[in-house]
């Protein structure tokens, strides 16, 4: 195979919301970037595994989003690809804000704004081993097509699962397979009287329902596509699958797909507006909660979310309650009245150096992680770790010596909500 040599100043590894938000700061911030992704578009599970809402995006009517995260939600909004939607807080009064996006018209807006900061994307392409040493990193890559050698200044490991970290031999921490989240498959169904489904509470219903043996978890959202007469459907559970085995990964997609031929007729029986609906898509990627996650320089714990800690190198925001899919198939929950924040450190390994992990990779215990690895959250932190990427470009230092209050300031100026 041919290897292509690259040379720039920060590779971001992973093309989710995550990475696309840190190449695109980064680029904005004059570095020159490549973003390398296995898959063939960008938007990671939040287009592959077909999300569809963006949760947690505010309190009480209140967005929570700033910076280039709220840049890129507005355009979504103003083109109407995306409309708020406002979720009855279920332990205090009040709402949590909601987002429903057009999954195209996501993905397409993610990787406009990629390029247009002027980024290279590799699609089809997989890190295969990294070396680093005192002034940067040196990744090998493997393309469907050709090798690749790219030599940078810093990396950015948006994997989802603190990928980039394990090959680098940094201590990484994921839980025994029995106790992980259980994972997903979200499916579309068309043909959706949305009016008549306006109606329906599955909140209220599923509990209920899974007790009853119509559900497999306690698990049921439906949620209209914005411009469409489509509806998402997140209602699918498997268990004690260990996400890092092709095999695991292969039985749970046959398994779940299964599951959602099943549940079809089951819910066109049950729910209003879904009588004549059909079946129009059940995302390609497994929708996997749980991550691999770093030891870093500080662990956010349910405790900081619980009590709205506020930290000097605080540089995203969050709002989604704790919200823990239990292997049994119930759910703990629990809110919090303000955003909470979430500081730098979480993000920068145990032993320092030229690579920075983010989205829900970052260190968290697993409460704290139960709430910021949402999609708003995720986009909050990677913009975060973009400008972190700029800075230790152009200062020549480690993410580690990075002052985490300076970074706050940026953020803060850019109109981030900290
Ligand atoms: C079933 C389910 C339902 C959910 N529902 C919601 C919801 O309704 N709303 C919400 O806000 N959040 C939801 N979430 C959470 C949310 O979707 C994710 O946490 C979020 O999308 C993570 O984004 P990310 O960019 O950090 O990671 P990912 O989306 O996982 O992106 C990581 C990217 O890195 C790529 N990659 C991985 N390894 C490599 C490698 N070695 N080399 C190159 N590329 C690599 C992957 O292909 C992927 O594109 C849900 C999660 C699940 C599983």
């Amino acid at each position: 195979m041919n290897t292509v040599m690259y040379n720039v100043d920060v590779l971001v590894v992973g093309g989710g919301v995550t990475g696309a938000m840190a190449a695109i700061c980064a680029a904005r911030s004059g570095q020159r970037v490549i973003l390398i992704e296995k898959e063939s578009y960008i938007g990671g599970m939040a287009v592959g595994s077909m999300m569809g809402q963006l949760v947690g995006c505010g309190l009480d009517g209140t967005p929570m989003f700033g910076g280039t995260s709220e840049e890129i939600v507005n355009k979504l909004i103003a083109s109407g690809d995306a409309e708020y939607y406002p979720m009855r807080a279920r332990t205090r009064p009040g709402n949590i804000l909601l987002l429903r996006y057009s999954i195209e018209s996501l993905q397409y807006q993610l990787e406009s704004d990629v390029t247009d900061a002027g980024a290279t994307i590799l699609y089809k392409t997989i890190v295969s081993s990294i070396r680093e040493d005192a002034e940067g990193c040196t990744v090998v890559a493997r393309g469907l097509y050709d090798m690749m050698e790219i030599r940078c200044s810093a990396v950015i490991d948006a994997t989802g699962n603190a990928a980039v970290a394990h090959l680098l031999g940094h201590d990484t921490e994921i839980s025994p397979t029995d106790k992980r989240f259980p994972v997903s498959l979200i499916f579309k169904l068309g043909n959706v009287d949305l009016e008549k489904l306006k109606g329906f509470d599955w909140v209220a219903v599923r509990k209920e329902w899974f007790e009853k043996g119509i559900l497999p978890a306690e698990r049921l959202a439906l949620a209209p596509c914005p411009n469409t007469n489509e509806a998402i459907v997140n209602a699918t559970h498997a268990v004690s699958v260990n996400h890092e085995s092709t095999e695991d990964v292969s039985k749970a997609l046959t398994a779940l797909r299964r599951q959602v031929i099943e549940l079809i007729p089951v819910l066109k029986a049950k729910i209003p507006g879904l009588e004549n609906a059909f079946l129009s898509a059940i995302a390609p990627v497994l929708g996997v909660r749980d991550a691999r996650r770093i030891v870093g320089k500080y662990r956010l714990t349910g405790d900081d979310v619980r009590t709205m800690r506020d930290f000097d190198d605080a540089v995203a925001p969050s709002c989604w309650p704790m919200d823990v899919d239990l292997p049994d198939g119930s759910n703990i929950w629990e809110e919090t009245d303000r955003p909470y924040r979430i500081p730098y450190r979480v993000m920068v390994p145990e032993r320092g150096g030229r690579l920075l992990v983010t989205g829900r990779s970052i260190d968290a215990d697993a409460l704290a992680f139960s709430a910021v690895r949402v999609i708003p959250t995720c986009m909050g932190l990677g913009e975060a770790a973009g400008e972190a990427a700029a800075i230790s470009v152009s200062s020549g230092l480690p993410f580690e010596k990075i002052d985490g209050k300076h970074l706050r300031n940026i953020l803060v100026q850019k109109g981030v909500k900290l």
